[in-house]
């Protein structure tokens, strides 16, 4: 089976299981981790921040920068469909307490659309804007690069206003491979970064967190009361260092073979937007004189190649670590043929 469901399912490495079990570890909460010290201090130095906390998953790494960043009842720009919009289980709401204003289209957004929808702090019937979020790269976009450029405008525009800024980059070690861009310098105009090492660095557990040293006891805090403060975590920061070492360069293969996949299904009548297909996912559309998304995942998935419906007419193919470029030619091949087989 091609398992294109998410970056998510890859397995650990035989290199990355003996960094695992060889891992120095102590208490984390008494800081006695060398480990985790060691891969937090190297990811805060590669975003070019001051700090960086691990917590368990990319979705706590975005709850916990919103207790950073946030105070109940706070307005929140961030772009159309973001994951900490629509993946989060309503964390956002459950746990921070924010409400989200979506800006822009389709993941992207500009520093004028933050000046035009930032609502005033202290007024007596607006809830105060605190928060601008960018997600890149971006999930339920087709893994398209934030526009650097907009970024540092944005950054600008928050800083005018008052607020503080957060880069949901889940998939940033992507965006920096695909922009040709340092992490340090994505991540720069944002106050805290969120990176995940489950992703496309193919690690079974982590993200981190990283921003200013003054936020983190408030970043501690958080992951606590949410019930994401470890022990011995040194054994999953291992492999976190082991993928930076071994896996981050990667990548690019994984970018390569899903450009592979696109051009195939580009050649159908589904609806694809090249030009968004810059990292390792591959979004398309089916218009409703092609198969619906369940039916062409259980089309591809009977000739060996797993995709996920992420909408009725919606499909997503994710590359990764564990495939080849020719399980993606393959792959590519077959959901074509899934296509071009009819409603
Ligand atoms: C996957 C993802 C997350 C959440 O990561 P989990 O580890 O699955 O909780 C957050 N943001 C983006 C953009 C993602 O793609």
């Amino acid at each position: 089976m091609i398992d294109l469901r998410s970056d998510t399912v890859t397995r650990p490495t035989p290199g990355m299981r003996a960094a695992m079990a060889n891992a120095e570890v102590g208490d984390d909460q008494y800081g006695d981790d060398p480990s985790v010290n060691a891969l937090q201090e190297r990811v805060a130095a590669l975003l070019g921040k001051e700090a960086a906390l691990f917590v368990p998953s990319g979705t706590m790494a975005n709850q916990v920068a919103l207790k950073m960043l946030t105070r109940p009842g706070d307005d929140v720009l961030v772009g159309d469909e973001a994951h900490i919009v629509w993946h989060e289980a309503g964390a956002s709401a459950a746990n921070a307490g924010v409400q989200f204003t979506v800006i822009g289209q389709g993941g992207r957004f500009t520093a004028a659309d933050v000046r035009a929808r930032a609502k005033p702090r202290g007024h007596v019937v607006q809830p105060g804007t605190t928060l601008v979020c960018v997600e890149s790269t971006h999930n339920r976009g087709g893994g398209f690069v934030f526009d650097p450029v907009e970024a540092v405008a944005i950054g600008q525009a928050a800083r005018e206003l008052g607020l503080g800024t957060y880069l949901d980059g889940a998939r940033l070690f992507n965006a920096a491979v695909a922009s040709g861009r340092s992490l340090a310098e994505l991540a720069a105009p944002f106050d805290v970064v969120g990176v995940a090492l489950s992703k496309g660095l193919g690690c079974p557990v982590g993200s981190l967190v990283a921003g200013p040293r003054a936020l983190m006891p408030l970043a501690m805090q958080a992951r606590r009361r949410y019930g994401g403060a470890m022990r011995q975590s040194g054994i999953l920061a291992a492999a976190g260092l082991y993928a930076l070492d071994h896996h981050y360069d990667l990548l690019a293969e994984d970018h390569a073979n899903a450009a592979l996949i696109a051009q195939a299904v580009a050649q159908t009548p589904a609806a694809i937007a090249l030009d968004d297909v810059q990292s390792n996912i591959v979004i398309f559309h089916l218009p409703a004189s092609l198969p619906n998304a369940a039916t062409l995942v259980a089309r591809a998935h009977a000739a060996g190649v797993w995709v996920q419906a992420f909408g009725p007419r919606t499909v997503r193919a994710t590359t990764h670590l564990d495939l080849s470029a020719a399980d993606c030619a393959t792959a590519g091949r077959v959901l074509a043929a899934a296509v071009l087989a009819g409603a």
